[in-house]
């Protein structure tokens, strides 16, 4: 699976609709400190099911949505959607048989999280299904962000199986299992 294009509004400083293409195999965001860059990242690990706020930066989840500055008012809400090609057909689930896959999450003021594949309103754990073994998720290997190397290194060994697993492809199954156990 690949990231093709990111679309927010009203997340955090994207307060305007933005739409970020990702062209190619490597693409570079460079600008001033302070100008949105790790915001960027917020926002997709956010999609991909990020429920605590201290990982997004914050201390509320609320704190996602455009707060207003200068003369410009806060936002009421926040949207962000992630276009993925699916056509190494690794998505799991359902939706493995669509080429392209379009995720939204959307967060309104008074806390309300909605997820949608494709324009269809699913739940979390759906949206946690397409990405599971494919080491994409909130807290997968895909994003390695400042600080996750040393995370890893330090980490103690129950943490360090949950990396290799996913690395493994294992941890679907476990997941399913788990379900299944629960039953
Ligand atoms: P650096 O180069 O220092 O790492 P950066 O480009 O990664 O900078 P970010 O951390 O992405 O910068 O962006 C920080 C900016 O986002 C700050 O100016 C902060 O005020 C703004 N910001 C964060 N959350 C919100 C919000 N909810 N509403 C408005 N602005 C926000
Ligand atoms: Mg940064």
């Amino acid at each position: 699976m690949r990231l093709n294009s990111i679309k927010l509004s009203g997340f955090k400083s994207f307060a305007e609709p933005t739409h970020f293409q990702l062209p190619g195999q490597l693409v570079g965001v460079v600008g001033p400190n302070g100008c949105g860059k790790s915001n960027i990242m917020d926002a997709v690990r956010w999609v991909l099911g990020e429920s605590k706020a201290s990982e997004l930066r914050g201390e509320s989840m609320q704190d996602v949505i455009f707060s207003g500055s200068g003369n410009r008012k806060g936002a009421s809400r926040a949207s962000v959607e992630l276009v993925f090609s699916n056509e190494d057909a690794r998505a799991g689930g359902q939706w493995n048989q669509f080429t392209e896959i379009a995720v939204r999450r959307v967060l309104t003021r008074d806390g309300t999280s909605s997820y949608f594949i494709n324009n269809q309103p699913v739940r979390r754990r759906d949206v946690q299904d397409v990405f599971l073994g494919t080491g994409l998720g909130p807290r997968a290997y895909a994003i390695i962000g400042q600080g996750t190397i040393s995370r890893i290194i330090e980490s103690k060994p129950e943490e360090l199986r949950l990396f290799l697993e996913e690395a493994a492809g294992v941890s679907k199954y476990k997941e399913r299992r788990r379900e299944t156990e629960n039953r």
